[in-house]
């Protein structure tokens, strides 16, 4: 069980991932993994087709999302495991944390606009697979189609992050709500990709004490968006805070994602696993 190739991270068109569910879950049973979460931001739409699919592919599913939270004016993402996709106040939490993406989109082109890009909106909504869920990374496909950047990272950097012109803050939902609605509808919240926090340290104890406080329990360690020596600062973290661990590629897409699905290494032996607790929430086959 320690050493089951789990893919709790990971993105569809239902967000700002460019493929369907079932090509992420093609994609992934493909990748080797037996343990698979759909965690689209903000979104459980996509949610029974993954099941679905996943199953179909005879790879063990477990319901996931993950929900973009403001904390010490920072963005941090929180993902939620083993949640039951259906449960009304969860979905309503989402439904309220994705409602200004619009605005703030066209916000965003504003800025943009004045940088001397036009249409980013319109550019942008055509690389939308879900009206609900405009996201940067649809500003970032649409000026890499037009040739301005050659790459989504450097439109992050030169357009899209704190201080430059298509950058537009934002209230995200609290971390309290975050971790109440993952609980709510029966799920264990983990803090996602902790290295790409810009906290001081006691921001950053701050932000762990708090979510152990609201009933969080666990920390991606193994993660894309992680080197290795964040891997063995977070695994530290784990054991500091007594955390279980998790495991995901945050793939997004097979163009824009350095991780495949299911490649990345495994969980440092002294950690306890998340999936450890998923229990009844996990169907499917899932490996002895
Ligand atoms: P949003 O929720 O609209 O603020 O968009 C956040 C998403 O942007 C993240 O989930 C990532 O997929 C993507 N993202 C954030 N920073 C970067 C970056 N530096 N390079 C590429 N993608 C990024
Ligand atoms: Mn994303
Ligand atoms: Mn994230
Ligand atoms: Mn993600």
């Amino acid at each position: 069980m320690h050493l089951l190739n789990a893919d709790l991270h990971s993105h569809s068109n239902f967000s700002d991932g460019t493929l369907s569910p079932e090509t992420v879950a093609a994609r992934a049973a493909e990748g080797g993994v037996q343990l698979w979460a759909l965690t689209d931001h903000d979104e459980v739409s996509g949610q029974q087709r993954a099941r679905e699919a996943a199953l179909d592919l005879g790879m063990a599913w477990v319901g996931g999302v993950e929900v973009s939270v403001s904390f010490a004016g920072e963005t941090v993402h929180v993902v939620g495991l083993g949640i039951d996709p259906d449960n009304v106040p969860l979905r309503a939490g989402l439904a309220a944390t994705r409602a200004g993406r619009r605005e703030r989109a066209r916000q965003m082109a504003d800025g943009l606009a004045q940088a001397g890009i036009a249409g980013a909106f319109e550019g942008a909504l055509r690389h939308v697979g879900n009206p609900d869920l405009i996201s940067r990374t649809h500003f970032a496909r649409y000026l890499v189609e037009e040739g301005i950047c050659a790459h989504t990272h450097e439109v992050f950097r030169r357009y899209l992050t704190e201080g430059k012109p298509g950058y537009v803050p934002h209230q995200w939902a609290r971390l309290a709500d975050a971790v109440a609605w993952i609980r709510g509808a029966g799920g264990v919240a983990v803090i996602a990709h902790p290295g790409r926090y810009k906290f001081t340290a006691n921001e950053e104890y701050a932000l762990f004490t708090e979510f152990i406080a609201h009933g969080g329990r666990g920390v991606e360690v193994v993660t894309g968006s992680h080197g290795s020596a964040e891997q063995v600062r977070f695994a530290d973290t784990a054991v500091e805070f007594d955390l279980l661990a998790s495991r995901g590629s945050d793939f997004h897409s097979p163009e824009e994602s350095r991780t495949a699905l299911g490649s990345l290494p495994d969980l440092p032996g002294r950690l306890r696993p998340v999936w450890e607790v998923l229990g009844e929430r996990i169907e499917g086959p899932v490996p002895a």
